[in-house]
């Protein structure tokens, strides 16, 4: 939808995912109005949500179809990768694992023959 700035009169337009970010914005908090902020001087312009449902009444399928999209696209692309990828971690876990377990004996003696010596010079 096109807007005019009311602080310097430009012109400039929301695009569909604008309003639908818009629409959804001012549902879930309740707004009557949004901030539309003008792309010249920045400067938030407000549009009623009635005149923007005017532009886009359809919004809320929009938002439907628009989730759907996206979890189909991540169920789409999930799929190639946890072919491959379930190889790969396999073996994985693994090659992380040994080190850790290595490595976690080394300091636990390493800190306690360090305190004792400090704790009997002391006494
Ligand atoms: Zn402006």
């Amino acid at each position: 939808m096109q807007l005019r700035c009311t602080y310097c009169q430009t012109m400039f337009a929301i695009g569909r995912e604008d309003m639908l970010a818009a629409l959804e914005h001012m549902e879930e908090n309740k707004l009557i109005y949004y901030d539309a902020h003008c792309p010249k001087c920045r400067r938030a312009n407000r549009v009623e949500r009635a005149r923007m449902e005017r532009f886009f009444p359809d919004w809320k399928n929009a938002i439907k179809t628009m989730l759907k999209d996206s979890a189909q696209a991540e169920t789409a692309a999930e799929k190639p990768a946890a072919g491959t990828g379930a190889v790969k971690t396999a073996a994985a876990p693994e090659a992380a694992a040994k080190p850790a377990k290595k490595s976690a004996p080394k300091t636990k003696p390493a800190a306690a023959s360090a305190k004792k010596p400090a704790g009997t010079k002391k006494k």
